[in-house]
């Protein structure tokens, strides 16, 4: 079934002289339980688009349901709890807290939703992050974690509040093969385990190779 279906999809940035047009009528349909990688080149609008699946940006015009819901029609507040109970992110810079532990960077999320941070959030943060193979450094600083270390990190906190979809810029973009091929192996893993779905921009055809599904996107639509 249809986790979110886009159509006729227009994102301008700017107006008159200096407008940029960055998607022109672009169309997509996510099942539930996707591995998707999202391709193009730098500029394309990638970041764009993922930008509006996380319901951060407003499209121009268009239509975007998401769960049976429409994400025009929704109001500001609507659009702030949808996106904390449904959507992770995860970024080409990890965006971690470098003072808090690995366990507090992952709490944080619903310790923000739930106004305290839970035994039952403790326990599922360490969970993820065993999962995500840091057992041995999950009371350590992110400060003083490997890239490829931070960036696991990062993902078991877009999973920590059990989102449907995960979208993820560049999330290998920072990192050697090595840990590239482990962050992107793990993901695979949740994919699989939990039938989350993931939405993974990339400029790497290796990377995306690692996907399920190939999204191409050129001159603002999805070209293949
Ligand atoms: P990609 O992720 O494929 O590199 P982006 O979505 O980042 O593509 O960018 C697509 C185009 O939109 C680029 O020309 C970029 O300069 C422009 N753009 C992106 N964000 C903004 C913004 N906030 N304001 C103005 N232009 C933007
Ligand atoms: P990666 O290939 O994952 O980026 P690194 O070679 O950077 O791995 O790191 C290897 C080991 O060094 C890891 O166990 C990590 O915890 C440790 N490490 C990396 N950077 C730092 C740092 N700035 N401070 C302390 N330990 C670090």
């Amino acid at each position: 079934s249809a986790l979110l279906e886009v159509r006729d999809l227009f994102k301008t940035y700017g107006t008159g002289d200096t407008a940029t047009r960055v998607l022109r009528g672009l169309n997509l349909r996510l099942e539930a339980g996707e591995m998707a990688a999202l391709l193009g080149p730098s500029g394309s609008g990638k970041s764009t688009l993922l930008t509006i699946l996380g319901t951060l940006t407003k499209p121009t015009s268009g239509s975007f349901v998401m769960l049976g819901n429409d994400m025009i029609a929704a109001g500001d507040k609507e659009l702030t709890d949808f996106r904390n109970a449904h959507i992770g992110f995860v970024f080409q810079f990890h965006n971690l807290l470098p003072d808090f532990t690995a366990l507090e960077n992952v709490v944080f999320p619903s310790a923000v939703r739930e106004g305290r941070e839970t035994p039952a959030a403790r326990a599922r943060g360490r969970d993820l992050l065993t999962r995500m193979g840091l057992a041995d450094r999950i009371n350590f600083p992110t400060a003083n974690l490997s890239g490829g270390q931070k960036q696991r990190v990062a993902v078991a906190r877009a999973l920590m509040n059990s989102p449907e979809l995960v979208l993820a810029d560049e999330p290998t973009g920072n990192l050697d093969r090595a840990s590239a091929m482990q962050v992107m192996d793990l993901i695979g893993q949740i994919n699989r385990d939990e039938g989350t779905t993931f939405l993974i921009s990339t400029h790497d055809d290796k990377i995306a190779g690692l996907c399920q599904r190939q999204i191409v996107v050129g001159d603002g639509v999805v070209t293949g």
